[in-house]
């Protein structure tokens, strides 16, 4: 089979992707192997490929949004049939026995394997997955759709759980791609005011396309102060500009694995007042779970961009230089309901369609 391995991490325009052929991977006990058709491209593999991530596996197959139909299966397996079509995300296992995942916050396991970094991911014809950690995902998305939500949509809904921001309140997001775009449907679905914050006009551009109620530039200040905001762009400068912005006992989630320096903080500007700053580290399943149902239920749609397989090197340099708005998803398989490479329609939404399905709310639960 194709695969794409990590070799040795340089700069995106110097491809650090290496294509390798492998030997189709024989599932073991629990796990299933999945024919891939879709894997979306994450900024977390951009910062793997570019060496901002140490790699914890030397020629590691990244990716970590993938699609596809299981086609063979280990011993002991019951979950999934030959077949049947599943997700395989970033949390790729959890040792279930250490404090954090015996409390419910597998998220912080102390000893986890994640797709695409300790184990081979999606930028292949096939891969092997924990069938405890697959997801089925929501009918009535295509594969290339589905594939984005499987990281930047669960990490996006983690995210904006964490920035804590109540009924009806105050949303700013700073950075708009993948993930945000996402987001951002999510928190206009539950009714909440959304100021985007970003760079490039394609991105701004989306975010108004897809109803916020604001779209300014990455360092602006939004319009009103902010009861909770998250920071999806991987640039600590943002920081402080974003803490001043929230009102009192705001809170502010970083959603990235990465984030360049943070500068020194003041604490009488943006800290006092009970205002927080917080990271968001991966996902539990239960995250998962709800994420792509609700996903499912308020047709959140992904504005994606194909390319094949044999051009993961093109569609990570683009994302380094942010030539698409919304998602890249690399096709592995020509199917009936891929669409040839290239930019999709605009996807969710024109400003009069935000108020669809305004009225639900995402399921609350004690902040973890
Ligand atoms: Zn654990
Ligand atoms: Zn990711």
């Amino acid at each position: 089979m194709r695969a794409w391995v990590v070799g040795t991490p340089a700069p995106a325009d110097a491809e650090p992707l290496r294509r390798v052929e492998r030997a189709l991977p024989e599932p073991g006990a629990g796990q299933v192997r999945v024919a891939i058709t879709c894997c979306g491209v994450c900024r977390t593999d951009l910062h793997l490929a570019e060496g901002d991530l140490p790699p914890r596996r030397p020629g590691v197959v990244p990716g970590h949004e993938v699609v596809g139909r299981v086609d063979a299966v280990g011993p002991g397996t019951t979950r999934f049939a030959i077949g049947e079509r599943v997700g395989v995300p970033w949390l790729g296992r959890t040792d279930g026995t250490c404090r954090f995942c015996r409390r419910g916050d597998e998220n912080l396991c102390t000893d986890p394997r994640f797709t695409g970094w300790d184990l081979d991911g999606g930028y292949a014809d096939a891969c092997l997955v924990d069938e405890r950690f697959a997801h089925r995902l929501p009918e009535g998305l295509d594969d290339e759709q589905a594939a984005p939500l499987l990281c930047a949509g669960i990490i996006g809904y983690r995210a904006l759980r964490c920035a804590e921001v109540p009924p009806g309140g105050r949303l700013g997001v700073y950075g708009f791609g993948g993930s945000a775009h996402l987001t951002a449907q999510l928190a206009l679905a539950q009714g909440l005011r959304v100021h985007v914050l970003t760079r490039g006009a394609a991105n701004r551009r989306l975010a108004q396309e897809l109803g916020a109620d604001s779209v300014g530039g990455a360092g602006d200040a939004p319009p009103e102060p902010l009861d909770g905001a998250v920071l999806f762009a991987p640039a600590g400068e943002l920081v402080p500009g974003a803490l001043r912005a929230l009102d009192r006992g705001g809170t502010l989630a970083v959603a990235g694995i990465w984030l360049s320096d943070v500068p020194r903080l003041s604490y009488a500007d943006e800290l006092f007042q009970e205002r927080r700053l917080r990271s968001v580290t991966a996902n539990t399943r239960r995250d998962a779970e709800e994420f792509l149902a609700l996903a499912g239920r308020l047709g959140v749609r992904a504005t994606t961009t194909a390319y094949p397989l044999d051009d993961a090197p093109r569609a990570l340099a683009d994302l380094a230089h942010g030539r698409f708005a919304g998602a890249a998803v690399l096709h592995a398989r020509a199917g009936p309901r891929s669409r040839p490479p290239g930019p999709s329609p605009p996807a969710a939404g024109t400003p009069g369609q935000r108020a669809w399905d305004r009225t639900a709310a995402l399921p609350r639960r004690t902040p973890t």
